[in-house]
């Protein structure tokens, strides 16, 4: 089983009508593990956009909040299942590094760990500077892919295709 057919077996409500058209409210039974206000969620549409992340750093917050930006990006963004997973799975990936990232490293490139020197370094939001391009590939890859582990051990695995 895929991580798509695991979301389906998970999520009933989108078994049959697909995200741009939610199925009746699935009832609590219907729904599995889910808690029942998340099933309201789902009922009721996705209420607003979930950019605040989980209310706190437990799994079954973390699961819950991404359940809610599947949601979100599927029906306000009208995009089916397959589109909405990687885009949620991104807005994981980037909000498991904000919270957990390590530092990037002061005084030295955190692509290669070189003495930064001269003009056109690059400084990203998160306090990194790099040297070039691929200073920064490797840099993004390396804390994406902290963050995909990271993810996992929350129980949030990545969409079929996803590459950090
Ligand atoms: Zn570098």
């Amino acid at each position: 089983m895929n991580a798509l057919e695991k979301w389906l077996t998970l999520r009933p409500s989108f078994g049959s009508g697909g995200p741009a058209t939610p199925a009746t409210p699935a009832t609590p039974q219907a729904a599995g593990s889910h808690p029942v206000a998340d099933v309201a969620v789902v009922a009721k549409g996705p209420g607003p956009r979930p950019d605040a992340g989980p209310a706190n750093d437990t799994p079954e917050a973390w699961r819950r909040w991404y359940h809610r930006t599947v949601d979100y990006r599927a029906i306000v963004g009208k995009r089916t299942l397959a589109e909405a997973l990687p885009l949620a799975y991104g807005d994981a990936v980037c909000e498991w590094h904000k919270r957990f990232g390590a530092s990037p490293p002061e005084g030295v490139c955190a692509g290669c760990g070189g003495p930064l020197e001269g003009q056109g370094v690059y400084s990203l939001h998160d306090g990194a500077r790099l040297h070039d391009d691929g200073c920064l590939t490797r840099y993004g890859r390396r804390w994406r892919t902290a963050a995909v582990e990271g993810l996992a051990l929350l129980g949030i695995s990545p969409p079929p295709g996803w590459e950090p």
